[in-house]
């Protein structure tokens, strides 16, 4: 990207004061070796030729851009949804999972591993995998085991190992330094696929280019549907961050475009139980970056809250820390009881059951001033089939 480059990344890996990578020096080789490497291959004809082709034939791409009309009716403004949902494996996270696995083999890399909390990013690994031919192993916690029993199946069937992590709270957290502990004693044949733009550099830049096919379709996508490349706004949820970073992407420094960035309010910002980090998170390191994070004084994580398991994280990549910092982007925090309202409003008027993360940024329509002119362009991160439990159960206790 040319001319005043600000909230794309600099060579260092920081996003102004975020970013960077806090890891022990064990680690310190297979974060160097993917470091030196990674920008080199992601510019090799054959990888790109490789990438686009999958992309296209296996997930499916360019995913439709779509106009919303009984939405927009609802809303008095016009509505894009970027569908996301319509991805192979019903997310946007097989965008990166591709694009990691094929850096891998290129590193000569036999053996995946991964961590996964909900086990959606676990299924995306273990879904590129056996595309690939190549062993994973996926790291659980043994509590997400049992919430999680489907995807688990999911993993098993794809020919995944799901390795229970069973110290400490036996969460994702968890599973994360088995990942890590794994990745330190196998430095030479192992790579570890990171599920969102979080992590030591130089993972958050390069999850956020491979996600960032989202955004450069939009460009051609919003051209060819009004005539003009540049939506009002575009709004996403954020968990780590990896749907967002990748609707923004080449929107960035295009400062006209707003960008709203929905997390997870849970039961209430400040009600104890929520994932909302950005409003109550203070600076630390998680995960291997500096970032904003939700955290005790002295330095325990909080536990977060959130109806949605893909946004129940208490960090946020380091990338959404300086947007949200620097004003670049404006943060809305949606509660549970709102998203949920959200994705029946969009079955019933638009025949589209949009997973609960995606419902949390089309609640944010009801929190913005929109006008009948304005463009909004949604990123529909994924599809609901995974949540219909969730759906009912809340719908009937309300
Ligand atoms: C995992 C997930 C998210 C949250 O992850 P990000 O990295 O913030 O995008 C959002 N939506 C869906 C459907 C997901 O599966």
């Amino acid at each position: 990207m040319q001319g005043s480059v600000k909230y794309t990344y600099p060579a260092d890996g920081f996003y102004g004061p975020f970013g960077g990578a806090f890891i022990p020096e064990l680690l310190q080789p297979c974060v160097e070796e993917l470091r030196s490497q990674y920008l080199s291959i992601m510019a090799e004809p054959s990888f790109l030729h490789q990438f686009e082709a999958l992309l296209k034939d296996y997930v499916g791409r360019p995913t439709p851009l779509y106009y919303a009309h009984r939405l927009s009716k609802h809303y008095q403004s016009h509505i894009y949804l970027k569908r996301e949902d319509l991805c192979h494996t019903g997310a946007h996270k097989v965008n990166n999972t591709i694009g990691q696995i094929l850096v891998a083999q290129r590193l000569g890399k036999q053996r995946i591993i991964a961590e996964t909390g909900a086990g959606q990013h676990g299924v995306a690994t273990a879904t590129v995998c056996a595309l690939m031919g190549l062993e994973c192993i996926v790291y659980m916690g043994e509590k997400d085991i049992v919430r999680q029993a489907p995807n688990v199946q999911r993993m098993k069937m794809l020919g995944a190992e799901v390795r229970p992590a069973s110290s400490g709270s036996k969460t994702l957290k968890d599973a994360t330094n088995e990942a890590i502990r794994d990745w330190i004693n196998n430095p030479s044949d192992t790579h570890y696929i990171i599920g969102s733009v979080v992590g030591p550099h130089p993972y958050p830049d390069m999850v956020s280019r491979f996600q960032s096919v989202i955004s450069q379709e939009i460009l051609w996508q919003l051209k060819e549907k009004t005539g003009n490349e540049n939506p009002t706004r575009i709004i996403a949820c954020v968990g780590g961050g990896s749907n967002a970073a990748g609707a923004y992407f080449h929107y960035l420094e295009r400062e006209s475009v707003e960008l709203i960035s929905v997390e997870a309010g849970g039961m209430g910002v400040h009600s104890g139980k929520t994932a909302a980090t950005s409003q109550i998170g203070t600076q630390g390191v998680i995960h291997g970056s500096m970032t904003l994070l939700m955290q005790t004084k002295d330095g325990q994580i909080v536990e977060p809250h959130s109806i949605s398991a893909g946004l129940d994280y208490p960090g946020i990549g380091p990338m959404h820390a300086h947007l949200i910092q620097s004003k670049r982007a404006k943060v809305v925090a949606i509660e549970d009881d709102h998203a949920v309202k959200a994705a029946f409003l969009m079955a019933k008027l638009e025949g589209i059951i949009p997973a609960l993360e995606s419902s949390h940024a089309l609640a944010a329509l009801d929190e913005l001033e929109l006008k009948p002119n304005d463009i909004n362009v949604i990123n529909l991160s994924g599809r609901g089939d995974k949540d219909l439990n969730t759906f009912m159960n809340h719908t009937r206790h309300e």
